[in-house]
């Protein structure tokens, strides 16, 4: 079995991004029938042009033409499939059968594949895709209570509870990933290239000349620096006080509890937003909870009693047989949450000092994208193209990146 790692492209950048970052293939799509139609979307042109620029390299494109459609619509749609069988497209992402019988008839060669918006989720309904031509079938990922008692017995899917379980949706080919190993892992990759990483030591203050940074005063003396980086989460809005720069931050703890070692009873990660928690059991056995940040703003690394109580309480409801375990440890970190629930990366009114901050309870998983964009953003003094709309400006300007919907305990 090959494994292929197929990255969505959205525009341009997202394309470039994803081909130089290994991807085998990449889904898009131009025109009417997919789920951005009404957001920014390559023309005919860009379409064409994305196509050879992945085939040169290598590099698969599919089509999404992945929406319900009327039998108004059905005409347009097949124009849109002739002309991406005339770019070369290399598979076209379907979810009506109706559109399937069409692309069957008009462009023959092209492989179909089924869309999770198919919602095939069982062997027989992938068998039916098969022998209707498709070469390819995403599973849908929600499952009934019946399929999460299977997976998890340990969740209580009776009808006894405050929020009974209805469905769920499930990703099974996620995975957890180490907070500290990431960080240790590029911690040592920058020693390995030369970097000085110096621990223990805390910025007091800033070196300035006029409106311009020239360095930082630290609790084991100043360094002069060209260009001065702030990365320091629910502490940026501490160290830019020192200037005088206000910055639309809030810093709240977010806690974390882990219990003592148990038997593998529960294999998977379980969120809630009903009644806002999520429970794994880490590989050593411990349960590891958390939910969204303490609703006060604090620089507390502890967090309140009553946030501990009010996810146990979701937990035990989700999962009574935990109810006789023990918490053995709870810690926050200190988040900074922007009021639009999106990071702030750009220049700071200072010449030479840079942000980026405001990634509230979300952002470690975005740590790689986000320093290859930060470092971008101080070697030529202005943000990537990725990073621009994400500017301090946006406040002033009224052009936010409103994210509440993706951000809070689903991260
Ligand atoms: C309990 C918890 C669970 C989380 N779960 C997830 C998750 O599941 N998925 C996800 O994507 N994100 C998660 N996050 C969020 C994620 O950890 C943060 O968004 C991310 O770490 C932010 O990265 P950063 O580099 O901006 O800041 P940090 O990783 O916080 O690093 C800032 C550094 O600056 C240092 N610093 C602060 N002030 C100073 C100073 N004056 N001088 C010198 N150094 C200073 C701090 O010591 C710290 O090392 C979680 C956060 C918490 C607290």
């Amino acid at each position: 079995m090959t494994t292929e790692l197929l990255a969505p492209a959205g525009g341009q950048e997202a394309l470039v991004a994803a081909v130089q970052s290994g991807a085998d293939a990449v889904y898009m799509g131009f025109g009417a029938f997919n789920a951005r139609r009404s957001a920014r979307n390559f023309s005919d042109e860009e379409f064409r042009a994305a196509v050879s620029y992945c085939h040169l390299r290598g590099v698969k494109v599919y089509l999404t033409l992945n929406t319900l459609v009327t039998d108004r619509e059905l005409p347009a749609l097949a124009e849109e499939a002739r002309v991406a069988s005339e770019c070369g497209v290399d598979a076209i992402l379907v979810q009506d059968w109706g559109v399937l019988a069409a692309l069957r008839e008009i462009i023959p060669d092209v492989p179909l594949h089924a869309s999770t918006q198919m919602s095939l989720h069982t062997l027989s309904g992938v068998a039916e895709a098969a022998r209707l031509g498709m070469t390819r079938a995403v599973l849908a990922r929600e499952l009934n209570r019946e399929e999460i008692a299977e997976i998890c017995p340990v969740l209580d899917v009776s009808r006894q509870v405050r929020y009974p379980v209805l469905g769920a949706t499930w990703q099974p080919r996620a995975g957890i990933a180490k907070h500290d190993h990431v960080a240790w892992g590029f911690a040592r990759a920058l020693h390995r290239m030369g970097v000085d990483l110096v621990q223990n030591c805390q910025v007091t203050g800033f070196e300035r000349v006029g409106d311009a940074v020239v360095g930082v005063r630290t609790t084991r003396g100043t360094v002069r620096a060209g260009k001065v980086a702030l990365a320091a989460a629910g502490h940026t809005s501490v160290l830019a006080d020192e200037l005088g720069l206000r910055l639309p931050l809030q810093s709240h703890p977010l806690q974390a509890l882990v219990s003592e070692l148990l038997e593998p009873v529960h294999p998977t990660v379980v969120m809630s937003n009903a009644v806002h928690v999520y429970v794994s059991q880490a590989h050593k056995g411990e349960l590891v909870l958390g939910a969204g940040i303490d609703s006060y703003n604090s620089y507390g690394q502890r967090g309140a009693f009553h946030t501990i109580e009010r996810e146990l309480t979701a937990a035990v409801e989700l999962f009574p047989v935990f109810s006789r375990a023990h918490v053995l440890r709870t810690w926050a970190g200190v988040v900074d949450v922007t009021p639009d629930a999106s990071a702030i990366m750009g220049r700071t009114p200072f010449a030479n000092l840079y942000v980026n901050c405001g990634w509230g309870t979300g952002g470690f998983k975005a740590t790689p994208g986000v320093g290859w964009c930060y470092a971008h953003t101080i070697a030529h003094d202005e943000p990537h193209p990725l990073n621009a709309p994400f500017g301090l400006e946006r406040f002033t300007t009224g052009a936010l990146v409103d994210e509440h919907g993706a951000a809070g305990v689903a991260h």
